[in-house]
């Protein structure tokens, strides 16, 4: 029996005359997973993705894991594909899903006809196959409301597809289609969990870390890389530009107002950020802010932030509680490596008690007494290191 992987669109299938480019550049992506596992035929039709494996050979169950996590898609299954004849589709339904109807005690049938010309109508179908199978399993019941297993079969075009239920896709937007932008990773929780929701709205990304050795250890960067390589399953491969920030820390330090630091700092980050984001032709900054979370995170201080330069800076999770932002962590497999402990520079020289509603004049003031600094930004963007990331490679943090 060969086995075809289904793709149902979600968002994608309410775009008017575009829909095709999302459809392209979703099929794109999905023929690059999955090349590493073997020939995939991988084509579009009826809303659904169709990646069909082109010898015997392929790990199947790898395959599903990779698309799974391919943003743009509502829900998948596994199917096997037949000929659009009934005592046919009651073969390979059985031959395909009976094993899984041993271990359930409800079960019920749900058809799709797409073709029309398939003579048996979809309510005929399901009753007529749910007979079939429950005279092949005795002590199955069918209960249409709440069954333990669901049959699907739907006829389509190319054939009749049967498969168990649909697993939940990821959802959103194929990476790429929303255009390119530049996340601020740090080794925290938040930041990689931004990057997750920002990609899910189709954005392409690549991150910037800001390293101040030595105060930051060699450490702070590995585990920075290791966050970006466990999120690169969902983002695609990216760059990793890592920046040394030592000297312009120091700068700010030397000659700022001490509670002013960590908001003159800040955006520091954003005018370097928004050097490499132009470079690299991003369109947006992305940080894992969160309102009221620290004192630089309050609607005063993110004003300051903001006004540093001219990029629009997305903040995913602006409005997310921290338990809501692990929970995400969690999800997306980052949270055991975000806890592990790092420096972090945003974390050294910090005042402690930071002006917690800075006014914009205040802060123009203060880099109006540092003339210095500009240089020292644009000397920190030009020495940065790029970093491939690439999909899926493990890189090991403990
Ligand atoms: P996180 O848990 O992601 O570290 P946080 O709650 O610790 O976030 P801050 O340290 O104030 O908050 O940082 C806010 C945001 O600024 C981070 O989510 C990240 O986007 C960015 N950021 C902080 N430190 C760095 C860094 N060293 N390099 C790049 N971006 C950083
Ligand atoms: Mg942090």
């Amino acid at each position: 029996m060969k086995e075809v992987l289904m793709g149902y669109q979600g968002e994608m299938s309410l775009k008017g005359l575009n829909k095709h480019t999302f459809e392209e550049a979703l099929m794109k992506i999905l023929r690059y997973r999955l090349k590493p596992l073997g020939e995939f035929k991988v084509y579009c039709a009826q809303s659904t993705f169709y990646m069909e494996p082109m010898s015997d050979d392929i790990d199947m169950d790898e395959a599903f894991e990779r698309v799974s996590k391919v943003f743009g898609l509502a829900a998948l299954s596994r199917s096997v594909v037949c000929e659009k004849n009934f005592d046919t589709i009651c073969q390979v339904a059985e031959e395909y899903l009976g094993a899984s109807l041993r271990d359930v005690r409800t079960f019920k049938v749900d058809a799709k006809r797409a073709d029309k010309t398939f003579p048996m109508q979809s309510p005929e179908l399901m009753r007529e196959l749910g007979a079939f199978l429950l005279s092949k399993h005795p002590h199955l019941r069918v209960d249409v409301k709440k069954p333990q297993f669901k049959v699907c079969v739907e006829i389509r075009d190319y054939g009749a597809y049967i498969h168990g239920p649909k697993i939940p896709g990821e959802c959103g937007l194929p990476v790429g289609t929303s255009g390119r932008a530049l996340n601020l990773l740090s080794g925290g929780i938040d930041s990689p969990v931004a990057a997750w929701r920002m990609a899910r709205r189709g954005l392409a990304l690549d991150h910037i870390h800001f390293a101040s050795p030595p105060y930051t250890s060699d450490r702070a960067k590995l585990k920075v890389m290791a966050l970006a390589s466990k999120i690169s399953v969902y983002t695609g491969g990216c760059n990793l530009f890592v920046v040394p920030y030592t000297k312009p820390q120091e700068y700010i330090r030397d000659n700022a107002p001490d509670v002013l630091f960590t908001v003159l700092m800040r955006r520091s980050m954003m005018r370097i950020a928004n050097q490499i984001a132009k470079r690299i032709g991003a369109d947006a900054l992305i940080t894992g802010e969160s309102l009221a979370q620290v004192a630089s995170q309050t609607l005063k201080a993110l004003q300051c932030t903001d006004s540093a330069q001219d990029l629009p800076v997305l903040r995913p999770l602006i409005g997310m509680d921290k338990n809501e932002i692990i929970e995400t962590s969690r999800y997306i497999q980052t949270y055991e490596t975000s806890i592990l402990p790092y420096e972090d520079c945003c974390t050294i020289f910090t005042p402690p008690h930071p002006k917690i509603r800075p006014e914009v004049s205040e802060i123009l003031e203060a880099e109006a007494n540092m003339p210095g600094l500009a240089e020292l930004e644009a000397e920190a963007a030009e020495a940065a290191e790029r970093i491939r990331i690439r999909l899926g490679e493990e890189i090991e943090f403990v």
